[in-house]
């Protein structure tokens, strides 16, 4: 961000050089010509003779060193325009670090496999976007084999999520109360948002829907009592204040434009949860962790050049360094191994030791001796074909 503030400033000099060369040479032009046109009327309304005279020649001389002069002045004050420009690409070259080439591995997009994986990625964020005709067209192009059960769920949470968007709460209450047991399940509060939100556009348009709202909240707020009981209390407090107005009264807040934003965010964690998704798109997160990744992954790039260590970073599925991408991007826990510091991985799965130390199958392999292992923790023996592989 602070590189693309500094490009900025280069580029906001140079536009405001170019404003001022461009009003002034327009101004310098106009007076110029208005000069040459006052002489041709003077030398048009001059007697006709086939002479020129020497008044009439000096003027010509001296106009002539004018136009001289201001095209010499321009051709100057543009030249100077040239140092400003330059100035933005040396600040580019500054600023933005142009070889991320050197942080990346080819590898990991080689191969048909891989090749396939990563366009069915791009189809998939392309779904959850909504942009399915993008997604279509990839799919055909690419050969991808998508059964139309995958593509489902994406088009409708789409389609919902179109209409909560217009402040069209159906198409989201009926999947509500499709799914209404599952989403009790995962104590969901969506239903009862979707007709609150519906409740209040009634009371907004106010007394002459009391009737209405009543006869709504009677209808959908019963089987929602139990989780909701507070709320809907609320909910019916509104109605003494009908007569002047929500917006005058102590709820006011409930007509707040965010509780239309917020239902969108509710209704695509739940649905995605209640579908097994996760709620931002996998390759969204991938290219957001990258970004965050990258500048330090090209420091650290650098100075192993500096220092001629670039042999440091050959593990394939290992950074040289940790980075840490904040918590939104915590997704399930690691096991390093304290017996070879290593991260575990599918190969090398953490174990449990009968005494309930936990290390790496490397480091168990290494530390047994036939039948007998002698835990490096707490010296219990034991025999290393009783541990047990750890799940996280
Ligand atoms: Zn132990």
């Amino acid at each position: 961000m602070e590189s693309c503030i500094n490009v900025e400033k280069e580029i906001e000099k140079v536009l405001t050089k170019f404003g001022a060369f461009n009003d002034h040479v327009g101004r310098t032009l106009t007076e110029l010509i208005e000069y040459v046109q006052g002489i041709q009327k003077e030398f048009n309304e001059a007697p006709m003779t086939n002479e020129v005279s020497a008044a009439q020649a000096l003027i010509l001389t001296q106009c002539a060193k004018r136009v001289k002069d201001v095209v010499a002045s321009m051709a100057t004050e543009h030249r100077d325009l040239h140092g400003t420009v330059s100035k933005v690409g040396k600040a580019i070259d500054k600023n933005f670090v142009a070889d991320f080439a050197s942080t990346s591995n080819e590898e990991v997009f080689q191969g048909p496999e891989n090749v396939k994986l990563l366009n069915q990625v791009i189809s998939e964020h392309f779904l959850r976007q909504g942009m399915l005709d993008i997604a279509e067209e990839l799919i055909k192009e690419t050969g991808l084999q998508m059964e139309q059960q995958k593509r489902e769920p994406f088009s409708e949470l789409n389609r919902i999520l179109d209409a909560l968007k217009r402040r069209d709460l159906e198409p989201a209450l009926a999947w509500a109360q499709t799914n209404r047991s599952k989403l009790i399940e995962q104590s969901s509060s969506l239903e009862f948002r979707l007709h609150r939100l519906h409740f209040i556009e009634l009371l907004q348009q106010g007394v002459f829907k009391q009737d209405e709202a009543i006869t709504y909240a009677r209808k959908n707020f019963q089987h929602l009592a139990n989780q909701h009981e507070k709320d809907i209390q609320v909910l019916m407090g509104c109605l003494l204040y009908l007569k002047q107005g929500v917006q005058n009264s102590p709820y006011s807040y409930l007509l707040d434009p965010i509780h239309w934003a917020e239902i969108c965010d509710i209704f695509t964690r739940d649905a995605c949860a209640l579908l097994g998704l996760s709620v931002d798109s996998p390759l969204a997160v991938c290219t957001n962790a990258g970004c965050i990744a990258l500048p330090a992954l090209l420091n650290i790039k650098q100075v192993m050049q500096q220092r001629l260590v670039t042999g440091v970073w050959n593990t394939r599925d290992e950074l040289p360094i940790e980075i840490d991408l904040g918590r939104k991007c915590h997704f399930h826990s690691i096991f390093a191994c304290p017996i070879l510091r290593q991260q575990s991985s599918e190969n090398n799965p953490p174990m449990r030791l009968v005494c309930g130390h936990v290390i790496s199958r490397d480091a168990l392999h290494k530390l047994a001796n036939g039948s007998k292992l002698k835990c490096p923790y707490c010296p219990v023996e034991q025999n290393p074909s009783d541990a047990k592989l750890i799940h996280f």
